[in-house]
């Protein structure tokens, strides 16, 4: 069941019927049939609707982050945002695509002519999360529509009524005859189309599990498959840091989204020659990321998702805390209404706890000082996880140095990683397999097609 519920009220807004079996298939089918055509069209002609899709999201920048802030929380100025930053991702491949596709020659000295093509390969599936609901989306979608594959995207459950704005913008923008399709199906249904042999490739954004799940059905049926999977991103901080600055980025870093992105800075590891000069602003500055109504400009945190969500992230603060971690801020679930939950700031994380290990969703910093450099970097790579990670320290060469030792798909030296149409996202480890975005995004459900002439 697909339905909008305000997370601050708990109100449930408006429900959306599951497809059934017969419509899954009929939408599968669609897609399948509209890739002959949208193929076929002259890649300029492609690229001028994708970039038209990112003109209507600027377009309807209050519609989206209205509905945004409605259906997961998200304050509204972050809403408005990520409708901005979904934008540039469709504008940048509607520019710069046709180029990004030339065809390459290679250098096969004198044997004659080789030239690799990258073409589409055909219907992709779309598994997506709510955390960043139109980021997530634009990052699959814009790269692939390019291409000239076509796509069902199945959102998660708790953003129908933007799911539904994004597929009414691709229709409005061109893509109006199966290219592409919000799909409200189930997860069962989800087997079944990535088995059928309409569907060439399945991408999830999510959680680790799910990623298990879609990874295995990929495998099973011999399908391409890009997993953004969770992560639990070290942020190093090591003598002769900018602290100012860097305080200023663990903060931001792990509480904006009210803490429920995949690179937020979950874990905050400090040299001990700073912690002194570093701890106590940290302190100040976590305590100024307030909760409040989302739809207020000036509320930088809002509600968690669902109140399952905050369940789980209570479960972990609870169980780290029952086996001996420190509270200095937050920790507890405020009364009233709505799935609040303070910024929270811990240190004494063990790795007989949960919160060692796992992922943690909310507005949860784990702090960590350590004696040396090695032991920053064993700490920071002591994770199932391997996707972001910020490095920040005196002189550029320890930083490039420790960034080169982090098991990680991304690093900032002196600042966070920021997402940009034109630059790799993605991890190692449990954090996935795969990239998206810039070239990199229009590789992975790409057939590289050689061809040769003597
Ligand atoms: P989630 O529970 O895994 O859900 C993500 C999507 O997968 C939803 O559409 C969900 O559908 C679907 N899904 C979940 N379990 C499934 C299963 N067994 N079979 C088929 N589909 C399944 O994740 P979430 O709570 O929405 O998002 C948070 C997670 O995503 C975190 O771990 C976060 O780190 C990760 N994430 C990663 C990235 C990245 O780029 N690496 C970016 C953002 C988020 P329903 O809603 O219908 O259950």
């Amino acid at each position: 069941m697909y339905r909008t519920v305000d997370p601050t009220s708990g109100e449930v807004i408006r429900e959306f019927a599951d497809l059934s079996d017969e419509e899954a298939t009929h939408a599968l089918e669609r897609a399948d049939a509209a890739y002959r055509s949208w193929s076929a069209l002259p890649i300029g002609e492609r690229a001028a609707i994708v970039g038209q899709i990112g003109a209507l999201h600027r377009e309807r920048t209050e519609e989206l982050a209205e509905l945004m802030t409605l259906e997961m929380g998200k304050p509204i100025t972050q809403s408005r945002a990520e409708v901005q930053l979904a934008a540039s991702i469709y504008e940048y491949y509607g520019q710069k695509g046709p180029a990004l596709l030339a065809d390459e020659t290679l250098d096969i000295a004198g044997a004659g002519v080789a030239i690799v093509r990258t073409e589409p390969i055909g219907a992709l599936l779309g598994v997506m999360p709510w955390n960043f609901p139109l980021y997530q989306v634009a990052r699959f979608v814009a790269p692939n529509l390019l291409l000239g594959n076509t796509i069902l995207l199945k959102h998660a459950s708790n953003c129908p009524q933007l799911s539904l704005a994004v597929e009414q913008i691709a229709s409005d923008a061109g893509a109006s005859n199966g290219e592409y399709a919000n799909v409200f199906v189930t997860h069962g249904q989800i087997e079944g189309i990535i088995a059928s042999p309409l569907l060439q490739g399945v991408s999830l954004t999510g959680s680790e599990s799910a990623g298990r799940r879609i990874g295995g059905l990929a495998g099973q049926n011999l399908k391409k498959c890009v997993l953004e999977l969770g992560g639990s991103d070290p942020l190093i901080i090591l003598p002769g840091a900018d602290i100012p600055l860097a305080v200023t980025a663990a903060a931001t870093g792990r509480f904006w989204n009210a803490g429920q992105a995949c690179t937020s800075m979950k874990r905050t590891i400090v040299s001990e020659e700073v912690w002194d000069d570093f701890f106590p602003r940290f302190l100040e500055e976590a305590s100024t990321w307030h909760t409040g109504d989302p739809k207020d400009p000036d509320t930088k945190m809002g509600p968690l998702s669902s109140p399952g969500s905050r369940r789980d992230v209570a479960e972990l603060v609870d169980d780290a805390v029952a086996k001996g971690a420190k509270v200095h801020l937050g920790g507890t679930i405020p009364e009233g209404d709505g799935a609040y939950y303070p910024a929270t700031v811990l240190s004494g994380v063990t790795p007989d706890m949960r919160l060692y290990h796992e992922e943690i969703f909310g507005p949860v910093a784990v702090v960590y000082k350590v004696a040396s450099t090695d032991a920053a970097v064993d700490l920071a790579n002591d994770s199932p996880f391997g996707l972001g990670s910020a490095v920040f320290a005196g002189s550029g060469i320890e930083a490039d140095e420790v960034a080169g030792r982090l098991e990680v798909g991304m690093v900032g030296v002196n600042m966070l990683i920021r997402s940009a149409p034109d630059l790799p996202f993605g991890g190692v480890k449990n954090s996935g397999i795969g990239r998206e975005l810039g070239r990199f995004g229009l590789d992975e459900f790409a057939n590289k097609k050689l061809v040769r002439r003597a």
